[in-house]
């Protein structure tokens, strides 16, 4: 297999460099060795969750082409994972929200190619699949041709899978090299946990966190537990999207952890990280997403030779000691602003 080689002589954007998966790639770059990595993103950047003094933070929103134009300057790679996006709870209520990520991509995606860019990352998603190939909990592993005929989830699939498309069609006709990974629930430290956006393993940390503290021994599980996932620890995701990156895979790809797990499996996992018991009900009206999904690697193996690797519970705790962190400090902060605020005169 041929490599495509980075262009260390020209900047590195990374799109939402102030997000989660983001934060983490500018510092993977930046550790690699790459001196001049511009990171965009439309959140103040007190609320990014890393942010590198070495590398170049712009505050800009990515929907508006001419921030995308400024963005791409003099650029060599762009890794575009911007988007507004969350966990079940949030794509589902949101989805109208979801789909106008499609500007960030069509902007980004013409300013690349106006910009004479060389290489163009983007992060799409195991919500491109087809409905009806998750239905059952007992999954058949989810091959990449398995987006079509096209039934992705409403919404954030659906704009996913379309800006899937015009990768295609941006390097068919413009010779822009596209690459696109199909990312599955990514979880690890440095990430959302709180806050409405929050993914399942963190969501479950951060209840199993709560519960011990608070000494309410029960925890609230969205849909019957019974469906299935897998989830990809963050160090795997970033090799991939190296790998990907530098690969000469034109398609798009699953990037995912093939380790399956019921929901009520990831509860027992935290419940043994956290050393708790809890008592389990179940929400049958949350959202829940479909109800089996789990990555096929044989493409990622046949042409990397390589696929995600971390075992769940590993990529948990320290997910979970990461969390705990977070939430101690969290309280303590809150109870010192009660304390403040309340003191006597
Ligand atoms: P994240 O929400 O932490 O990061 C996305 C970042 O994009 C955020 O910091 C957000 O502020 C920024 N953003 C949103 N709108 C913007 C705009 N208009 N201009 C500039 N920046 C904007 O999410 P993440 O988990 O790091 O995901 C990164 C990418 O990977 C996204 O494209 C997401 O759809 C994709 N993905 C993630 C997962 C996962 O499990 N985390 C799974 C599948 C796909």
């Amino acid at each position: 297999m041929s490599h495509v080689k980075p262009d260390f002589g020209r900047p590195v954007l990374v799109a939402g460099g102030g997000g989660f998966i983001g934060g983490h790639l500018v510092a993977e770059l930046l550790e690699q060795g790459y001196r001049d990595v511009r990171c965009v993103d439309i959140k103040e950047m007190d609320r990014w969750y890393q942010n590198a003094a070495s590398a170049e933070n712009v505050v800009a929103d990515l929907t508006l082409i001419e921030n995308c134009q400024a963005a791409c300057e003099d650029v060599g790679d762009v890794y575009n994972l911007a988007c507004d996006m969350g966990g079940m709870g949030f794509i589902e209520n949101n989805k109208a929200l979801c789909m106008l990520s499609v500007l960030i991509n069509t902007h980004m995606l013409m300013a690349a190619k106006d910009a004479g860019v060389q290489r163009y990352f983007y992060a799409s998603s195991a919500c491109v699949y087809n409905a009806d190939k998750q239905t059952n909990p007992d999954v058949v592993p989810l091959k990449e041709a398995d987006a079509y005929p096209a039934m992705p989830e409403d919404g954030y699939g659906w704009e996913k899978l379309f800006s899937e498309r015009m990768c295609r069609h941006f390097q068919e006709d413009y010779g822009l090299m596209t690459r696109v990974a199909r990312f599955h629930n990514v979880y690890g430290p440095l990430g959302t946990w709180d806050g409405g956006r929050e993914k399942a393993p963190a969501a479950m940390c951060r209840k199993v966190i709560a519960a011990s503290l608070s000494g309410d021994h029960s925890i609230e599980i969205w849909g019957d537990g019974e469906q299935t996932r897998s989830f990809t620890y963050i160090d795997d995701c970033l090799k991939g999207i190296q790998l990907i990156m530098n690969s000469d895979l034109d398609v798009p790809i699953n990037l995912g952890s093939s380790e399956l797990v019921t929901i009520n499996g990831l509860v027992d996992i935290v419940e043994k990280i956290g050393g708790i018991k809890l008592e389990r009900s179940y929400n049958l009206d949350a959202p829940k997403g479909v109800n089996g999904r789990n990555s096929d690697n044989t493409m990622i193996m046949n042409r990397l030779g390589w696929a995600p690797g971390t075992r769940l519970c590993d990529g948990m705790e320290k997910t979970y000691q990461w969390i705990e962190k977070e939430f101690v400090a969290r309280q303590q902060a809150e109870s010192h602003q009660v304390s403040t605020t309340t003191a006597p005169v």
